[in-house]
């Protein structure tokens, strides 16, 4: 499914990926794995999401080796409408290679497998590159299978939350908002200069609604993982079986999974410094008040939803010292010391309030205009 101005902007971001060519086998297995992870949550929004204006939905990996993401409505006049995500193949690869440097360092998740099978020197990364192709360094995979698999379960999360947080902007309105009030006709993750037209806080407040549409989704297919992990349907591979019950054993695990992976994603996003200063300048709100909404959400989740069966206030120490966690491990591949200025910053602070209460007041104002847009479900009050 295809228009010409969707054509046009996957040309401009460097075409869709093919896996032509000679390949390692575990290139392939990632990039089928991936695909078909898309096609049923392609299916499921198709099913479950968009039930008040049906949309067909389709994504596609592009070529650019940057970590990045795109959304693109086609317009409701077109003769059969539909929504588009675009992934960039540098996106997959650098999650992968992330989380396989973290689970490299045996300090790292010494609970998790094998961890003497590892050699801190194969994690070490002077930075976090979020352009991994460009850079020709090859893709580092853990030495113990099932840290080796754990590592993929976590940026399989972070993907996931990717797919469902592009997603919602598309769900909820927020590409005809866009090209109603601006001149820009698709939505972009990763190029803050790209927008000069509109209050950066009202893109801000759109993020934040994607993340939380996003968490839900995550959270979700997290639990049905957990259920896969107590009764496999089919054969799988021990290691395979291992590795899913260390990351979602257990409800807890899940979680953990959850606001791990998708912290390390907001920090590869954002590498600048906590700036709360200038938090109104930016595109997406920063890695640490971003992330602070997202846990909230899941606390007023598990909340509603006993079926959980998380206590939220324990959810809340819990999501702490996983944050913490991922800001040491971070600093373990980089033989730094964890950065925690911003997390504490938000957890310890109230410098963040007047700027949350902003863009709740935003929220309300365009609200009723992503109401007679949204493809489902409820927008937030
Ligand atoms: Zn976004």
């Amino acid at each position: 499914m295809m228009n010409n101005q969707l054509n046009e902007i996957i040309q401009s971001r460097g075409g869709l990926f093919w896996l032509e060519g000679e390949h390692n086998p575990s290139t392939i297995e990632i990039f089928e794995t991936i695909t078909s992870i898309f096609n049923s949550y392609t299916t499921f929004t198709e099913k479950e999401l968009y039930k008040d204006k049906p949309r067909k939905i389709v994504y596609g990996i592009l070529n650019g080796s940057t970590l990045n993401a795109l959304a693109y409505a086609s317009p409701s006049s077109d003769e059969t409408p539909f929504d588009f995500i675009g992934i960039n193949v540098g996106t997959i690869f650098t999650l992968l290679d992330v989380f396989g440097r973290i689970l490299s360092h045996p300090d790292n998740f010494p609970e998790i497998g094998n961890a003497s099978l590892e050699d801190a020197k194969r994690a070490y990364v002077p930075y976090l590159s979020t352009d991994i192709i460009s850079s020709h360094n090859s893709l580092c995979f853990p030495n113990c299978p099932v840290r080796s698999i754990y590592s993929s379960n976590l940026a399989t999360t972070a993907l996931t939350f990717l797919f469902f947080h592009e997603i919602t902007h598309l769900r909820n309105g927020h590409l005809e908002f866009i090209k109603e009030n601006t001149s820009y006709i698709f939505w972009q993750e990763a190029l803050s200069s790209n927008h000069k037209e509109v209050d950066p806080l009202i893109l801000q407040t759109l993020e934040m609604d994607a993340d939380c549409g996003a968490v839900l989704a995550t959270l979700n297919k997290a639990f049905n993982l957990m259920k896969q992990a107590s009764f496999p349907k089919k054969q799988v591979e021990p290691g395979m079986l291992d590795a899913l019950k260390n990351s979602h054993g257990d409800g807890e695990a899940a979680t953990k999974t959850v606001v791990f992976s998708i912290y390390t994603m907001f920090r590869l996003f954002d590498l600048s410094d906590w700036d709360i200063l200038n938090q109104h300048k930016y595109s997406h709100p920063q890695p640490p008040i971003r992330m602070s909404w997202i846990a909230s959400t899941i606390c007023t989740i598990f909340h509603q939803r006993p079926a959980y069966n998380y206590a939220a206030e324990k959810f809340i120490k819990d999501a702490s010292n996983t944050i913490i966690e991922a800001e040491q491990a971070c600093g373990k591949i980089k033989n730094m010391a964890p950065d925690t200025r911003g997390i504490l910053s938000v957890f310890t602070t109230n410098l963040h309030v007047e700027y949350s209460e902003r863009l709740n007041e935003i929220w309300r104002t365009i609200r009723p205009q992503l109401e007679i847009h949204k493809r489902g479900g409820n927008l937030a009050e």
